[in-house]
């Protein structure tokens, strides 16, 4: 396994990979690595010749500096795991790299997607994903790149980059992996005490007792019994919306299969997201 810190060594590596015409898998995280992000890694291994991860914590994605400075940095246990898993490349680059006063970011109007969820409620975030997975996807060159599911809204605004921008680059959605017991794995989850991640368990049941009551009510019905129980739960919800999976409008009335119910609530200060798919 190399890694990678300077942009000029990742630059000549990938130019030879290029010219041996080899496939490459990117996996872009921002550390704190678990099972979930492994999973990403697992099939773009399968997939492609060669796989390239990323481990940067991206400051402009980051709507609020508290929980960017909270955010777990793992990197020695991270480059363990990424030795085990066979992974080729590592690349951790420095902010000062990244953010380059030569490289310039091609504006991209988000739209929609930008004012809903994730855009509404952490405003400015999605610019910041947007900039850095264009800037990795410049530097990197992937041929495929593997993203979870577990940020639904995030695979959307990906997809929407990469036609916007006609790269030639497949995205591809993962499965969100869970503990046994259902909750997400998440890296925030590192920040839970032994009490939260109980508390934590409510998110995940809750989508799931939603999907069991779906045959039973309306989506606006759902939501409203949702935030009931939420009301009375020591968790504080941020949002549940009923969505439709491709358009990201919100349901009332009717069902329509794929909807997805998406969830994001505090344990204490501790910002979680998940989703589910509601109707089949
Ligand atoms: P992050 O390090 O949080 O930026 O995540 C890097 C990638 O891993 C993103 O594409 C996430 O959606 C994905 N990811 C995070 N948690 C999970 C999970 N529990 N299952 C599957 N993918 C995940």
């Amino acid at each position: 396994m190399t890694v990678f810190e300077k942009i000029a060594d990742l630059k000549a590596h990938i130019t030879r990979l290029k010219s041996d015409n080899q496939i490459i898998g990117f996996v872009p995280t921002m550390g704190a690595l678990h099972q979930g992000h492994l999973s990403l890694m697992r099939r773009a291994k399968q997939e492609c010749d060669v796989l390239i991860v990323s481990i940067f914590v991206n400051p402009t994605q980051f709507n609020n500096p508290d929980d960017f400075a909270k955010y777990p940095v793992t990197t020695e246990q991270d480059l363990n795991l990424l030795q085990g898993l066979d992974c080729d490349f590592v690349f951790l680059p420095e902010k000062e790299e990244i953010y380059a006063p030569d490289f310039v970011f091609p504006d991209m109007e988000i739209g929609y997607l930008d004012t809903v969820l994730e855009g509404k409620f952490r405003p400015g975030h999605f610019k910041g994903v947007v900039q850095v997975v264009y800037r990795l996807f410049d530097l990197v060159q992937p041929d495929k790149a593997y993203f979870g599911l577990k940020d639904f809204q995030q695979v959307a605004v990906i997809k929407a980059m990469t036609k916007h921008f006609k790269l030639p680059i497949e995205i591809i959605p993962c499965t969100t992996v869970r503990e046994e017991d259902g909750l997400a794995l998440s890296s925030r989850n590192l920040r839970l005490s032994k009490g939260q991640r109980f508390e934590a368990l409510f998110i995940s049941q809750s989508l799931l007792l939603a999907k069991n009551l779906s045959s039973k009510m309306s989506p606006s019905a759902l939501k409203k019994q949702l935030e009931d129980l939420y009301a009375e739960s020591s968790l504080k919800l941020e949002y549940f919306q009923i969505i439709h999976p491709e358009s990201f409008e919100f349901l009332t009335d009717e069902w329509v299969p794929g909807a997805v119910g998406c969830i994001v609530a505090y344990v204490g200060d501790i910002r979680l997201i998940d989703n589910m798919i509601l109707k089949d």
